[in-house]
């Protein structure tokens, strides 16, 4: 679905003729080094970052040149590496503010997904007062809010302590379960390791690898790259 997409600032070239194929009811890890284009990437699927070159695809559609709200519509969810939350609303409150129409049915469905991580008992807490792991789990939870097909996590497990994470890595794992796709950026091996199927390894804006985790982490152009650091 990422065919040969190419992302350009200034004299940088942040994404270079990266192709990510992905199938539906999987979980992909994105790794590299800081710097190595992980996020722009993810700001091209979405559209926040408009591609130079190449091709973006969702569900047999041309999506690059789309606006984020028209790909966001079309079930592309993501989370932000720099979390946002609406500190002064509430848990569910800041699920609810992606929805349009059936009131009722959006708050039974915000407090479902609040459920599906074990928030519930927080839900009139305001997000403010939340820990740092839980805020990200209200972001990751708001992302599901309408269903989306491709959901985009952008380091979900960076500050969250262990019984948080588990909660996450299990709502990931059910989230490809029913079909969902995932793809992830994770600098921690275990929780990639734990998690994905296959990984995508980006240096300096080019995919330097792709393949099982297990494989990946042997790969001595991989470890050059990442691990020797
Ligand atoms: P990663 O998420 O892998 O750490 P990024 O995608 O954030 O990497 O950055 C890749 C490269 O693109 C870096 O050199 C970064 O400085 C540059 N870059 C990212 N976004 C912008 C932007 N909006 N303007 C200029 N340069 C950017
Ligand atoms: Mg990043």
């Amino acid at each position: 679905m990422v065919d040969r997409v190419v992302k350009r600032f200034g004299g940088i070239t942040a994404v270079n003729k990266v192709s990510l194929s992905l199938e539906a009811g999987r979980i992909y890890g994105l790794i590299g080094p800081n710097g190595s284009g992980k996020t722009t990437l993810f700001n091209c699927i979405t559209g926040i970052d408009q591609v130079d070159e190449g091709q973006i695809r969702f569900k047999g559609q041309r999506i690059d040149g789309l606006k984020p709200h028209q790909i966001f519509h079309l079930g592309i969810g993501r989370t932000f590496q720099v979390i946002r939350v609406f500190p002064e609303l509430t848990a569910l409150e800041n699920l609810l503010v992606v929805t349009t129409g059936d009131f009722a049915a959006a708050r039974a469905r915000a407090e479902e997904l609040l459920g599906f991580v074990k928030l519930e008992r927080l839900a009139g807490e305001y997000a403010g007062n939340l820990s740092y792991g839980q805020q990200k789990l209200v972001e990751f939870t708001r992302v599901l809010m309408t269903d989306p097909e491709l959901i985009l996590l952008d380091e979900p497990a960076a500050g969250v302590n262990r019984t948080l994470l588990n909660e996450l890595l299990e709502a990931v794992r059910k989230l490809r379960d029913s079909g969902k796709t995932v793809l992830l950026v994770e600098h921690d091996m275990k929780v990639v390791m734990g998690l994905c199927e296959t990984v995508f390894v980006l240096d300096h804006g080019e995919k330097l690898a792709e393949g099982p985790p297990g494989v990946i982490q042997t790969d001595e152009r991989v470890i050059e790259a990442y691990f020797g650091r």
